[in-house]
């Protein structure tokens, strides 16, 4: 596996045709770090992880992994550089068993005992994943496939795991048991990018957040000052 380093966004920008999504932004995650990216519909936050993981081309900037260059990795090698992504509407592969869609979260790894204890380790993160191995994915409540698209980007052991939106469309319960597994994630060392609308969360997941307004960094801090600001409070979070 990869040893621990800071991925640092330069200046990266996007754009889709004549529409700028992303402007320039810049950040950086430091190992064992949990950041959240907050933001209204369209501000430019999962454009923001769509190029950082090579799935719309870059306009402008550079990634980078310690001292690696990641700005020219194609999407399926980035987990060999130990990132994960957990997509936004979770796009699990329906017509395959729970069990098959994990296994393809492994595709870059052997079938080995390491590969064993992971499905392991996901199994105990997410019973429920265990219990219904033999399901196909698209008989999935929404919550339960929003486990599933996690339990599969763990499967290839991510040093740091992108994940955006994983709280959409779930019950209050189930984004509090999302809430409590980025924190077991958390502790075991992993590093968190979380895209986020919903700031509550957000702010109890991570140290750290930036605020995306119009493709640009509006504003950053940490998590625990940003959800004191008085205008992140009306915008944000409603209060
Ligand atoms: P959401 O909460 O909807 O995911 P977002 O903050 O993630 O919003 P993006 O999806 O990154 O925002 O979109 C940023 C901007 O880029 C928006 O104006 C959006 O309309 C535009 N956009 C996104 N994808 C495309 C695309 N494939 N082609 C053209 N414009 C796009």
């Amino acid at each position: 596996t990869e040893t621990a380093a800071t991925l640092t966004v330069e200046d990266l920008s996007v754009h889709y045709g004549g529409v700028c999504a992303v402007r320039s932004i810049g950040f950086s995650v430091e190992p064992g770090a949990s950041v959240g990216i907050i933001g209204a519909n369209g501000a430019g936050k999962t454009s923001t992880l769509k190029v950082l993981m090579g799935l719309v081309p870059r306009s402008g900037g550079r990634v980078t992994l310690g001292e690696r260059d990641l700005t020219r990795v194609r999407a399926r090698d980035m987990v060999r550089h130990g990132i994960g992504y957990v997509p936004e509407g979770r796009h699990v592969f329906p017509g395959l068993s729970v069990e098959k869609n994990l296994l393809l979260g492994a595709y870059a790894r052997r079938w080995d005992d390491e590969t064993r204890a992971t499905l392991e380790e996901v199994h105990q993160l997410f019973p429920m994943l265990r219990e219904m191995s033999g399901r196909l994915a698209g008989a999935l409540s929404g919550g339960q496939q929003q486990m599933l698209a996690i339990g599969r980007a763990l499967m290839a052991r991510p040093r740091l795991l992108l994940l955006d939106e994983p709280s959409m469309g779930l019950s209050p319960k189930l984004v509090g048991f999302i809430l409590d597994t980025l924190q077991r994630l958390r502790e075991e060392g992993l590093s968190l990018l979380l895209v986020e609308q919903n700031a509550k969360l957000t702010f109890g997941a991570t140290s750290h957040c930036l605020v995306m307004e119009n493709g640009t960094v509006a504003m950053t801090g940490t998590s625990e000052e940003l959800s004191q600001d008085t205008r992140v409070r009306q915008i944000y979070l409603g209060l």
